[in-house]
């Protein structure tokens, strides 16, 4: 049996203001090239770099939420290699003294998290014939993440990804966002049989979760196919190849640079203790596991529901703010009613309401809809004065307009019917004016109810209550000779 042994490097560009070691600003959505640049970000002689203390922070920050250990001193280190992306010749990274260190998430325990700066970005002409250089992105905050060679699967490898990017928005470090490599995911794969260690393998170019779990899988099966046919497993870096859905040697290690790391001598040595530790705990807000037990605690909702949630920061406090309103109205009912009521609440929430948002392509910060007529609909569709057909109807109302339901139901005349009285002198009329529909019913013919029920619906404009009419005519019907 082969046993798969799995480690990942997490790069995540932090949300800063401003770049790491320059007051540069960061600003992934520029599109004008080699605009936010000065000489410290592009290595002109005699620059020196200042640290960026929120970057530090953030990253602390993190450490603090996956219960990491932060070390007393800290410091950068300079790791020597050329490329055109990297104008000083060496990249200002952290080698011995990371950040932080140990701690877990998912289940995989953490190695380390330290703090380095992004490169230029290259862009090169479709025949290949030369290569632009945006400085933009040199310079901008770059944290790797390191955990213990603890995953097994490309599944877990995935689950683990997913969990960092949620907490890392939770905690508004990063947008973390893979398409737009804010977060660059690489994988260090081997098998081994027998307890004997096996060769590391380096898998790049994974742009996606969907990209992570595949390439992974992909080279564990290749790893042990390899070592079956009686190869042996290379040291070496592999890229995904999202087409062929194979992994590509792109480079031997053992041609891999030494990169001569040293302390860099611009900058001090950092002094952990002086960041304020205790602070900086009570700034963490409630991160999705937690929330997880929440959701399902307060609101019963089913791990699937809570997700979606926790998943969408906003429409999680949207949800939360439109149940306190629910709560404000219907208090003092008991706790089944209640569950009801907030089931009807998300998922108008999550499906009608998202739907026209999605529609008008506007997101839950521009909603004309407050919280408090949200749960004033669900409150009128839960004590059945709303029939759903009527309750779509009155939400795109809300959603264009912003206004109370109650208002527009008012207006409209688009109350549902559920007065008795009503619906039963309706229900005899057609009784009365369907004498064929009557005696096909008497004769067992259930189309017939359909028939006189569509009626009765009709006279009542559409708004009465199905259930009420077919209970009124039944007994209508029994009555009549
Ligand atoms: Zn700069």
């Amino acid at each position: 049996m082969y046993q798969p042994t799995i480690g990942l490097e997490i790069h995540v560009e932090l949300k800063t203001r401003t770049k790491m070691f320059c007051g540069c600003l960061n600003d992934p959505l520029e599109k004008h090239p080699n605009i936010n640049i000065c000489p410290v970000c592009l290595g002109h002689p005699g620059t020196l770099p200042t640290i960026n203390k929120k970057a530090v922070e953030a990253v602390l920050k993190l450490g603090l939420a996956l219960n990491s250990k932060i070390p007393e001193t800290s410091k950068f280190d300079r790791k020597n290699y050329f490329y055109p992306d990297l104008p000083k010749g060496y990249q200002i990274s952290q080698y011995d003294a990371p950040l932080v260190i140990g701690g877990e998430l998912n289940g995989i325990k953490l190695r380390r998290v330290h703090l380095e700066e992004d490169t230029a970005r290259l862009i090169h002409s479709t025949d290949d014939a030369h290569s632009l250089v945006d400085f933009n992105r040199a310079g901008v905050p770059l944290m790797e993440l390191v955990t213990e060679p603890d995953i097994k699967t490309g599944k877990e490898a995935v689950a683990f990804a997913k969990e960092l990017q949620l907490i890392l928005r939770h905690l508004g470090i990063s947008d973390a966002d893979m398409e737009k490599g804010q977060m660059r995911v690489e994988a260090n794969v081997s098998v081994s049989k027998d307890n004997e260690l096996g060769t590391k393998v380096e898998v790049k170019n994974l742009n996606s979760f969907r990209a992570v779990e595949e390439a992974i899988d992909y080279e564990i099966k290749r790893q042990i196919e390899s070592l079956e046919n009686g190869h042996k497993i290379r040291h070496e870096t592999r890229g995904w190849d999202e087409f062929e859905k194979k992994t590509k040697s792109q480079r031997l290690k053992e041609e891999a640079h030494d990169y001569r790391y040293f302390p860099e001598p611009d900058l001090p040595l950092m002094d952990l203790t002086k960041f304020n530790l205790e602070e900086l705990k009570i700034s963490i807000p409630e991160l999705p596991d937690q929330k997880r037990t929440r959701f399902s605690k307060e609101y019963n909702l089913a791990p699937n529901q809570a997700e979606i949630l926790i998943e969408d920061r906003l429409l999680a406090q949207y949800f939360e703010e439109a149940v306190s309103e629910l709560d404000a109205e219907i208090g003092g009912i008991d706790t089944e009613q209640r569950g009801i009521a907030i089931q009807t609440l998300f998922n108008y929430l999550t499906s009608d309401l998202k739907g026209l948002m999605a529609e008008q392509k506007i997101g839950i910060q521009e909603l004309n809809i407050t919280p408090e007529n949200f749960a004033d609909l669900v409150v009128l569709i839960n004590k059945g004065e709303l029939s759903s057909r009527l309750a779509k109807d009155i939400l795109k109302e809300m959603f264009l307009s912003g206004r109370d339901p109650r208002q527009i139901i008012e207006e409209k005349g688009l109350k549902q019917v559920s007065d008795e009285e009503i619906i039963k002198k309706m229900a005899e009329e057609v009784v009365a004016e369907n004498p064929k529909a009557v005696e096909d019913y008497k004769k067992g013919k259930e189309t017939a109810l359909q028939f006189l029920i569509g009626k009765t619906m009709a006279k009542l404009k559409g708004q009465g209550k199905p259930e009420i009419i077919e209970k009124l005519l039944k007994e209508t019907l029994t009555k009549t000779k």
